[in-house]
């Protein structure tokens, strides 16, 4: 079965969307309309999201225009923060951050938002989302990537997973481990 008949719903519905925001000067009542009824319905900002991440996976195809205007309406809609402090700092616009980060740039998503050993809210709120306070530790020669986590606070460990990790063995965990434990 092709792939656009498993949600033909969503698939019409992005298709729509693409139309109506992909005019370069779409008035502001439609974009106001459009979030006044997130905003009633903030399930429906799903699809937002979804016809965004759709966009947004055409990369270097991606149309701006259409990201630029579903993303003034999820910022009109309060589902996107209006600014964030890392967005301040570095003068970061709504599209560097969905670009960069996801389109759930917006939401800490780790695995793990507490320290499971202090229980330290792990969430960096001085940048704020999606950046965490956790240490992603990286073992040369072992895998290129994080290996286990680490609390800035405490210094415990927890596995990729959300395992807590004793000091010993996070030192020898072993590549199958960073995966399975
Ligand atoms: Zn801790």
């Amino acid at each position: 079965m092709p792939k656009a008949d498993a949600q033909p719903e969503l698939t019409q519905l992005v298709q729509e969307f693409h139309l109506l925001f992909s005019q370069p000067n779409l008035a502001d009542s439609v974009k106001k309309d459009a979030a006044a009824s997130v905003r009633k319905e903030p399930r429906k900002a799903a699809i937002y999201l979804a016809a965004l991440k759709i966009e947004r996976e055409r990369y270097t195809d991606a149309n701006s225009t259409v990201m630029q205007n579903i993303i003034d309406v999820l910022v009109d809609a309060e589902i996107y923060p209006k600014t964030t402090p890392t967005m301040q700092k570095h003068g970061y616009s709504h599209l560097t951050m969905v670009e960069s980060w996801g389109v759930d740039w917006h939401t800490w998503k780790a695995e793990v938002l507490n320290c499971p050993h202090c229980n330290a809210d792990l969430r960096d709120l001085e940048n704020g989302p999606p950046f965490m306070r956790s240490i992603g530790v990286e073992i040369r020669g072992l895998y290129d990537g994080v290996a286990y986590n680490q609390c800035p606070d405490c210094k415990g460990n927890w596995s990729r997973k959300g395992t807590p990790l004793s000091k010993d063995q996070a030192q020898n965990i072993s590549r199958d481990e960073i995966f399975t434990i």
